[in-house]
């Protein structure tokens, strides 16, 4: 337990960073330190599905010898993240080590390679720590839908972390991780980050390879990282972004350097920043509204001009989100047959009768997937069935168009929109988790910026009376990242909701 005591785990990633370059601490050392942080903490929180201490070990070993040789001159450049210990949600893809993305379906399954995102960062020199608890294949809110156990908020243990890269979100919070990655395909990057207190990034469509990525809508899932600050997510960012022969959405366009650009830049002179009145909505906690618009009032004091705008089609953004992602989920979801992945169950001889083998279909996503997937299957095979895909399908594709029009419009006027990222703060276990409709309605705030491609961050902006932290959202144009990152980490700069720790 004394490396625990070495208090290394409340250290930010850039601090982290630059006592691994000063030779203050080997990434050896700093990955025992968290792994024996990991073994303290997590057994009240429940963040990682699976924990790698062997493979972050070695990944340790590695960094240390790239950091020697740094050292001695045998190669040029380090890179920020080399050595530095972090978590990845369990719907991405690290060769040889399980991805269950939270359903049984998958419980056994050993993924043969790794995401691009990964190596990435390997090639910078991240150590992994693990593998972080997810809603089944990304389908919720609150970890709840995971197959295997509920995450716990870090700041209040009896509520959720949110979802569904709670896992994620609850490790850097809890400060198992210094930082992670999570997915996000109508929110369940920013809406963790909100309800656990941390830095979320959802990038634009096309920014990040989706390659490795356990698809569940591929047209609105990206990959992107959580964080304790702005800077520090913007810099697993830039690790992550960039042209992937294996994806061919993934854009060749260069991430700029916002890590080491955006550090003491404060001033928002000339910025316009945009508040939706679409997005204060009745039922929404008073404590969220007032903290987004003293987050406005900040921004207007560092030199930026806020003016409200309109988004009219946004009420239309949760019912073409809930037949579009479903119509892609059970296109993507048809894989998993007990053939070529994961759990098998019953079916006598494969192929050789149709019954076994229609048996065998049955018995293993009957067995294999949970409630929630199901629903979404049924409802996607649905809305693309022949007779409704007009109706439904093609009719949300259309409306899905007049919503990236209202953020068109609306960029054309200002430069970010400031928003909130949810309409309440940490709800209890167990409160939504009979009421699907109650629990979609977390990410109304979220899911238009999937539909329309553009990116958007959560990053914490207060309290509320309970003491559990609120999260402000702010979105760009697509490919605006540089943009939304320099406001959040002006605002970040001159207030301190980011620094305060949960009680763990
Ligand atoms: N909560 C939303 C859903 O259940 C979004 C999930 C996500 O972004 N992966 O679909």
């Amino acid at each position: 337990m004394a490396a625990n005591e070495s208090g290394l785990h409340n250290r930010t990633l850039r601090q982290v960073s630059g006592l691994l370059r000063d030779g203050q601490v080997s990434s050896v050392e700093l990955t025992e330190a968290m792994l024996a942080r990991i073994e303290a903490v997590d057994p009240a929180i429940r963040a990682f599905i699976t924990v790698t201490p062997d493979l972050a070990l070695d990944h340790a070993r590695r960094a240390d010898e790239m950091i020697a040789h740094w050292r001695n001159g045998t190669i040029d450049t380090l890179h920020p993240l080399a050595g530095v210990p972090l978590a990845i949600k369990d719907v991405i893809l690290v060769e040889g080590v399980p991805a269950t993305c939270g359903s049984r379906i998958l419980e056994n399954f050993r993924p043969p390679f790794s995401a691009t995102v990964i190596e990435k960062l390997l090639a910078a020199g991240v150590v992994i720590l693990g593998k972080t608890n997810t809603d089944e294949f990304a389908m919720g809110s609150s970890t709840e839908n995971s197959a295997f156990f509920t995450t716990r908020n870090p700041w209040d243990t009896t509520r959720v972390p949110g979802g569904s890269s709670g896992g994620s979100a609850a490790a850097v919070a809890a400060r198992m991780a210094f930082g992670a990655l999570g997915s996000d395909t109508g929110g369940s990057i920013r809406q963790p980050a909100s309800l656990c207190g941390v830095v979320g990034i959802k990038p634009s469509y096309g920014r990040v390879s989706r390659y490795g990525l356990v698809a569940f809508a591929s047209s609105l899932d990206q990959i992107g990282p959580l964080a304790r600050t702005v800077g520090d997510a913007a810099l697993i960012l830039g690790t992550i972004a960039g042209h992937d022969p294996k994806d061919s959405t993934a854009m060749r366009l260069a991430m700029p350097d916002c890590y080491h650009r955006f550090e003491y830049a404060t001033d928002l002179k000339g910025l316009r920043v945009g508040v939706p009145k679409e997005y204060f909505i009745e039922g929404m906690q008073s404590e969220v509204e007032t903290a987004v618009r003293d987050a406005v009032k900040v921004m207007e004091s560092l030199g930026a001009e806020a003016r409200e705008v309109s988004l009219p089609h946004t009420e239309y953004a949760l019912p073409v989100y809930y037949l579009i992602a479903p119509a892609e989920a059970s296109a993507n979801l048809a894989r998993y047959d007990g053939v070529r992945y994961g759990l098998r169950v019953g079916g006598e001889g494969l192929g050789v009768r149709d019954e076994g083998l229609w048996d065998e279909y049955r018995n293993t996503r009957g067995v294999g997937f949970g409630a929630e997937v199901k629903r979404r299957i049924m409802i996607g095979t649905y809305a693309l069935s022949s007779g409704y895909y007009d109706a439904y399908y093609l009719r949300a594709q259309k409306v899905r168009t007049l919503i990236k029009g209202d953020f068109d419009a609306a960029f054309k006027e200002v430069d970010v929109i400031a928003c909130p990222v949810t309409p309440t703060t940490a709800f209890k276990i167990g409160e939504k988790a009979d009421n699907p409709l109650e629990m979609y309605l977390s990410d109304v705030f979220t899911l238009p910026a999937n539909l329309a491609g553009i990116c958007g961050i959560s990053l914490p902006c207060g309290f509320d009376t309970a003491g559990l932290p609120i999260g402000l959202q702010l979105m760009g144009p697509a490919f605006g990242e540089e943009r939304i990152l320099k406001v959040a980490a002006a605002y970040e700069a001159v207030t301190g909701w980011h620094t305060r720790p949960p009680g763990v």
